[in-house]
């Protein structure tokens, strides 16, 4: 049975089809291979065996009545410890939250369940979403798969970590800047942004209300459309969620994987690559670029001038709603409290000062202290005025580039995985991983990284960027799984079959 760990979301869905195995053997076969190989990956913050096989049960239950809730019931998921789960610990990988157990669910989280998806865990994540690594968690880094002395992306390095190594076979990640997509590129897995507004944020911890969206981790194309179809959707309870149907993601899934171009233009972003990029990373882009014109894409050059400036109008955009978003852990409603040493009767503000400063890490500080910067009168029309003015040019260049073309496409994240500790003590750095990723999220379209081959010089996983105009998110699905197919055949199966198998021992 070890081969299930390795298939498919869509395979397993067939299998668990065909009788072939019960979704209480495949919830049990990730948790031994998560008992088995997770102490060197450190994928999960949390494990929920007891509450993961009820679930599995129950959709057994539910097939052999013959009353399915979804393509994906019985399909066993992990999720990013930043959406609220009832009844399981939800830490956002702060110690500010250690203890915390949420009351209700995400609606992300209440419609998997309401789908049937068995749900593994939750992983591990840069404190509040805030990195490109995973290593700003409190609770320890994620190890890439690919090389365990790696980061494996960030902030959803645990989600990515988990389907690259097989210990779940889809998980859901949250993407502010590129938390999915950079991911997905140095895990060699496929990561989806939605569009802004069509998956619900209630019960997502904010970082960004204006920028954060929650979206698919799997290991092919047709998997995070099967995904995208359970999470996604109007919900009432989110005032920015898109009252409009979703494209039909599946059928372009596969539509795409038939390998049928024709018609499609695709731009290719002068500002995205070329000087910065990694000579490997750059020449996997540039091949697949050609492999989409030889399945009947036309290839245009596109120039998005402000693109240049979405880095410096993310980091006053972003640390501004986190900082405030942040203020409501103040030492009274939820996780931490830390009485101050040496203050006989302390005040509250004395309390949540004691708390805040152990409760939150050096990267949430530092955000804490620019948005409020940014934000203070005096300096407000000069920072985050300014950024939100730059932010609408962005998404005029999106406007103006999406009349030329169906679909832009980029390299995902400038290089591969990086070693562990390379940047942690360089922030603009860490930050400039996120160049490519952060315009689609300033202008709220969707946008897809799947994987691109190995870089050279390194043997590491290379994304390729797909993006598409708000609400068709559908173009992702087609040309991502035309790419898919197209490179598969060229390897002779997933470029994870090439990943290190880490039997790592109990
Ligand atoms: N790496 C980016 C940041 O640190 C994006 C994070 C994210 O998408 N959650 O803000």
């Amino acid at each position: 049975m070890g081969d299930l760990i390795r298939r498919s979301a869509a395979d397993l869905a067939d299998a668990l089809a065909a009788g072939e195995t019960t979704s209480v053997e495949l919830t049990r076969v990730h948790l031994d291979r998560i008992a088995e190989v997770d102490g060197a990956v450190h994928a999960f913050l949390h494990i929920d065996t007891e509450g993961a096989l009820a679930q599995a049960a129950a959709s057994d239950a539910r097939r052999a009545a013959g009353q399915l809730a979804s393509p994906l019931d019985g399909v066993p998921i992990a999720v990013k410890d930043v959406l609220a789960t009832d009844g399981l610990p939800t830490t956002c990988g702060s110690k500010i939250l250690e203890g915390w157990i949420p009351p209700y669910d995400a609606e992300v989280v209440a419609r998997l369940k309401a789908a049937g998806l068995p749900i593994l865990g939750k992983t591990n994540m840069d404190e509040f979403a805030m990195g490109s690594s995973t290593e700003h968690s409190a609770y320890g880094p994620t190890h890439n798969p690919w090389d365990l002395d790696r980061i494996p992306g960030g902030s959803g390095g645990g989600s990515a970590a988990a389907v690259a190594s097989f210990q779940a076979p889809l998980a859901i990640g949250t993407d502010t800047g590129g938390s999915i997509r950079q991911p997905g590129a140095v895990t060699g897995t496929v990561g989806v942004k939605p569009t802004y507004g069509g998956v619900s944020r209630y019960g997502l911890v904010a970082m960004a209300n204006s920028l954060d969206q929650a979206g698919p981790v799997t290991r092919t194309v047709l998997d995070s459309a099967l995904l995208h179809e359970v999470i996604g959707g109007h919900d009432a309870k989110d005032s920015t969620s898109i009252d409009q149907p979703l494209p039909a993601l599946v059928d372009a899934a596969r539509r795409g994987a038939a390998g049928d171009l024709t018609g499609v233009r695709i731009g290719v972003v002068k500002e995205l690559t070329g000087e910065g990029y990694q000579s490997g990373v750059q020449q996997r882009f540039d091949e697949a670029v050609q492999l989409l014109v030889g399945a009947g894409a036309t290839v245009v050059e596109v120039s998005c001038p402000n693109f240049v400036h979405a880095l410096a109008a993310y980091y006053l955009i972003m640390p501004s709603e986190a900082s405030s978003n942040l203020a409501r852990f103040d030492a009274m409603r939820y996780g931490l409290r830390v009485l101050p040493e040496g203050i006989e009767s302390p005040s509250a503000e004395d309390v949540m000062r004691a708390t805040r400063d152990r409760g939150f890490g050096d990267e949430v500080k530092r955000r804490i202290i620019l948005g409020t910067y940014a934000l203070s009168s005096g300096y407000y029309d000069a920072y985050y005025g300014q950024a939100q003015k730059v932010r609408t040019l962005i998404s005029r260049d999106f406007d103006t580039a999406f009349y030329s073309a169906d679909v832009l496409v980029s390299p995902t994240a400038p290089t591969t995985a990086f070693r562990i500790g390379e940047k942690l003590d360089d922030p603009v750095a860490m930050y400039l991983n996120d160049i490519a990723t952060i315009p689609a999220n300033l202008a709220g379209v969707p946008g897809l990284s799947v994987p691109a081959g190995l870089a050279d010089e390194d043997g590491l996983p290379v994304g390729f960027q797909v993006l598409a105009p708000a609400m068709a998110d559908d173009r992702l699905y087609r040309v991502g799984a035309a790419l898919e197919a197209l490179l598969e055949k060229q390897w002779g199966g997933p470029l994870l079959d090439r990943a290190p198998t880490l039997e790592v021992a109990r």
